[in-house]
């Protein structure tokens, strides 16, 4: 059984578009049974010789409002309990924010193993600004670019073990 890993994190921190890196073309067939999970998405990650179960969360549907509604939390809950680790994605550009604290307590609270990602960093002030990051407590941040594709070497270094 590969691993499965979760993406998790506040709305447009760029975890899609790490999951399209990662999965490429080989998205599992998404189940469009009504009501039937349609905000999570699971494909087939490879990342040089790893492969792994990866999960999308929290695509919100419009008209969801206030800060971190019920239902995303259930779902970042259940996808972070199925999960064997977690890639925790913040916005380098924007810096840590209350919903950032909120899911990361999620991920603390869980007790599984995370990577914490500062997404959006392809610029020299991101990775400056990547550096807010250590205040989750979910250890140390790397600047990351999912857009980019920077930061890839390091995220295999760090997942190779887990994986
Ligand atoms: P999600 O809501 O967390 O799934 O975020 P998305 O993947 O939908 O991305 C939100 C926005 O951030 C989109 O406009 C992306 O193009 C943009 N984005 C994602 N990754 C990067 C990145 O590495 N750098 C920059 N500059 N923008 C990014
Ligand atoms: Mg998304």
């Amino acid at each position: 059984m590969p691993a499965t890993i979760a993406i998790v994190g506040r709305p447009n921190v760029g975890k899609s578009t790490l999951f399209n890196r990662l999965v490429g073309k080989r998205l599992a067939l998404v189940d469009d049974r009504p009501g039937v999970t349609r905000d999570r998405r699971e494909g087939e990650a490879r990342l040089g010789d790893l492969s792994f179960t990866i999960v999308d969360t929290a695509g919100l549907e419009d008209g969801a409002k206030g800060s971190l509604t019920e239902r995303m939390r259930q779902q970042t809950e259940t996808a972070i309990a199925q999960a064997d680790a977690v890639l925790f994605v913040t916005d380098a550009r924007v810096g840590v924010t209350p919903d950032d604290e909120r899911f990361a307590d999620l991920v603390r609270r869980s007790g599984k193993p995370v990577i914490l990602l500062a997404n959006k960093a392809e610029s020299r002030e991101a990775i400056a600004g990547s550096y807010d990051a250590f205040r989750l407590g979910l250890g140390d941040p790397l600047p990351f670019s999912a857009e980019h594709g920077e930061g890839l070497a390091d995220l295999h270094t760090l997942l190779a073990p887990i994986v």
